[in-house]
């Protein structure tokens, strides 16, 4: 049996990150200002601050400025909407980011909406996703259009490809199936409450799995040859006690007989959500200052 390809994202996402850092140099030499992005951080969930922290160094490596915001978990609606509405109104600030999820009693929908659509650098704004359902130029959200770039490094021209989007989340399920009709894609989304799941993804010459549950699309699955992004993290027991490990939504080892390339967990689609984070804040600072959109990002 032919074993297929297991995708570098790491790999992928350090090239863009220097790409984007490129591009940063140039613009800072037209605008005398680096571009900037400010992350909101509300309470000190571990796993977010963990993740802040590790956009705050990545963004200043790429030549941007980094601005961190922690807020108390009982910050309140009308505070956290104040501080938005200053980052709204701070010139130095292209990309706006609100870590979610945030604490229960906020309403994470209104924060959303109050950020500037052009300062969206997640992509959630209504405008934004209404811009990318309809085919206008729009801030994207950085997971799925990270795993657009890898299928399309992978694949080239996926006009007329069968695509199977496993989730409808707006975070991630919905975005990609977007993504995905763009590009000519006949594009199905399965999700909880879907019939016959296994012969659903059967068809599929590119299955992207965003659901969070541990490997749960098996390797008989995978029509042969296919393409599969595993967009899962689920952490699970490991062999040693007391110990964990990050698996994803996708039995790879058992696919890798079946597949053309698939991504693996670590190291595929969780690497890119920071570099495409990077390459949209450079693209809204693009924007803010009436300049093109960067080439080849
Ligand atoms: P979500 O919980 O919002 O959505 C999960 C989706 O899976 C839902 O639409 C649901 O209908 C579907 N689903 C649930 N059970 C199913 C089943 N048995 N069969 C088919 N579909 C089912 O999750 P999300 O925010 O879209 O994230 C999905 C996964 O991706 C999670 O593991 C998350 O940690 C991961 N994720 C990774 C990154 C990254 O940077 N790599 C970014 C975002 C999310």
């Amino acid at each position: 049996m032919t074993m297929g390809k297991l995708i570098d994202g790491t790999a992928f996402a350090a090239r863009l990150r220097g790409q984007v850092a490129e591009k940063v140099t140039d613009f800072v030499a037209s605008q005398g200002r680096k571009p900037g992005l400010a992350v909101v951080l509300v309470g000190e969930d571990p796993a977010s601050s963990v993740y802040v922290r590790s956009k705050g160094k990545m963004t200043v490596a790429v030549g941007m400025e980094s601005l961190e915001y922690k807020r108390p978990a009982d910050i309140s609606q009308d505070e956290l909407l104040a501080l938005i509405d200053d980052l709204n109104k701070n010139d130095a600030v292209d990309g706006i980011l609100v870590q979610l999820p945030l604490p229960k009693h906020l309403d994470e929908n209104a924060v959303i909406a109050a950020i500037d659509p052009a300062k969206d650098v997640d992509g959630f704004h209504v405008v934004n996703s209404g811009r990318l359902a309809v085919g206008l130029p729009a801030l994207v959200p950085c997971t799925p259009l990270g795993c657009l770039m890898l299928l399309k490094d992978e694949l080239g021209d996926l006009s007329g490809m069968e695509a199977v989007v496993i989730g409808r989340s707006n975070i991630v399920g919905k975005p990609m199936a977007a993504l995905l009709l763009a590009e000519s894609c006949t594009v199905t989304i399965a999700h909880s409450r879907t019939r016959d799941l296994a012969s659903v993804v059967h068809r599929a010459d590119i299955v992207v799995a965003a659901v969070g549950r541990p490997e749960m699309v098996k390797g008989e699955w995978i029509k042969p040859g296919a393409t599969v992004i595993d967009v899962g993290i689920n952490r699970v027991p490991g062999d040693e006690e007391g110990k964990s490990r990050l698996v994803g939504d996708v039995a790879t080892a058992e696919c890798l007989g079946h597949v053309r390339a698939i991504t693996p967990v670590p190291g595929g689609v969780g690497p890119m959500t920071i570099a495409v984070l990077l390459r949209n804040t450079l693209v809204a600072a693009h924007m803010r200052a009436g300049l093109p959109a960067p080439e080849g990002l």
